[in-house]
């Protein structure tokens, strides 16, 4: 059996060597490093794939966020919703640009921020909601659109794990993530489902203003050379990590049907299990059967147990060379960071609860039956004891 990996870069590597390793030589030789024209290629094929008016690449996917948000116009002391479960990138630049970040709680199901809880947090400051696709599964965007109409509200979705996931609204059209809010970020961190070779992010927009004021904020907030009209930043994507993308973007449904397909196969070992709870499949225009609808691009394949030592499994699944991982150990709002008076700990009971649960497979494009056979034998020979 091949070594398992948390994630299998170099097998994923081997199958577009031929079409990458020129297309690196290439740029190198042309010395078009920044801002050449494989970054435009790439973004035009990027908005071609996503359905979106605008793709904006710049350098991580924090930064995007951060861009994104920049572009908005927020304020400090504008009050900014989001998930308690998830990345730290996501309240970070929120409380790097002084806005407040307001966490709230997800959905004990599919770990998505709980509309419940944004509309309990909205006030007369609130200005944005940040929902992300966490572990690549698909926020209720039609909700979250509809408080954010009421209560004139913008929506910077964090689309960081869920590039190439689906989203069906209640009248059956679909539209992918990141293609929905007022704004979205991606990130292309090599680990990602659509990752490049070193870092890389983008932001989309279907809103033209709001696009050409990113532009001008990604390049030092200039809209004509040497003239600076806002303060801006230095993030780019650089045409190295372009060509690797658009090497890689014809490929991504294939990459998240191999992911959908290694879910599958893991639901099936543990399905109803008393003590495994394998991860939900929307409802909403999903047959259960994310091959069909794409609603789950399973960046993460996460179970949440219930009465299992989950850290004990940890270590029994690593002492037996199957890598795994707790995202996400501790709820932001605990961190000393993000520490806020505000915050009570009764509205945190989902996440408080998850951090203890929930615990990561291995999940990636390269895994092979054999492999996954092993890895769920070994969940079940420590759980079942
Ligand atoms: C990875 C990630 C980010 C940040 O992306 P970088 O490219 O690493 O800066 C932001 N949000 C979420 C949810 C992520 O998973």
């Amino acid at each position: 059996m091949k070594k398992i990996q948390m994630v299998d870069l170099k097998g994923q590597y081997a199958a577009i060597k031929d079409v990458v390793d020129p297309a690196i030589q290439e740029v190198i030789e042309t010395t078009a490093f920044i801002n050449g024209p494989k970054v435009h290629e790439f973004q035009k094929n990027l908005e071609n794939y996503l359905g979106v008016k605008h793709v904006i690449p710049c350098a991580n996917g924090t930064d995007a966020l951060q861009i994104a948000m920049m572009g908005l116009g927020l304020k400090p002391g504008d009050e900014v919703i989001t998930a308690d479960f998830t990345f730290a990138a996501t309240v970070e630049v929120i409380a790097l640009l002084q806005l407040t970040p307001v966490l709230v709680d997800v959905n004990p199901d599919d770990f998505n921020i709980s509309v419940e809880a944004i509309k309990k947090a909205i006030t007369p400051k609130t200005k944005a909601i940040v929902p992300v696709h966490l572990f690549g599964q698909a926020a209720d965007m039609e909700s979250i659109m509809e408080i954010a109409n009421e209560h004139n509200l913008y929506v910077i979705e964090d689309n960081a794990q869920g590039i190439g996931a689906n989203y069906t609204f209640s009248n059956g059209n679909k539209a992918k993530t990141g293609t929905i809010g007022h704004v979205a970020s991606t990130s292309f961190f090599p680990s990602k489902n659509l990752g490049c070779y070193g870092d890389g992010g983008a932001i989309f927009t279907n809103d033209d203003d709001l696009a050409h004021i990113i532009r001008g904020i990604v390049n030092h907030g200039m809209y004509e050379r040497y003239h600076h009209d806002v303060v801006g930043v230095n993030s780019r994507l650089d045409s190295i990590q372009a060509v690797v993308l658009d090497a890689k973007l014809p490929h991504l449904d294939t990459y998240n049907k191999a992911r959908q397909k290694a879910a599958s196969k893991y639901d099936k070992a543990f399905q109803n299990h008393p003590k495994i709870e394998t991860p939900f499949r929307k409802s909403n225009g999903c047959s259960g059967n994310c091959d069909t609808c794409d609603c789950h691009v399973f960046h993460q394949y996460t179970l949440k147990l219930s009465g299992v030592d989950r850290d004990g499994l940890v270590k029994f699944l690593n002492a037996n060379d199957i890598p795994c991982g707790v995202y996400y150990p501790i709820p932001l709002h605990k961190q000393k960071a993000y520490l806020d008076e505000r915050y009570n700990e009764a509205d945190f009971t989902v996440t408080n609860q998850l951090v203890k649960e929930v615990v990561s497979l291995p999940m990636h494009t390269e895994l092979d039956d054999e492999q996954i056979d092993f890895i769920t034998s070994k969940v079940l020979e420590f759980i079942d004891g």
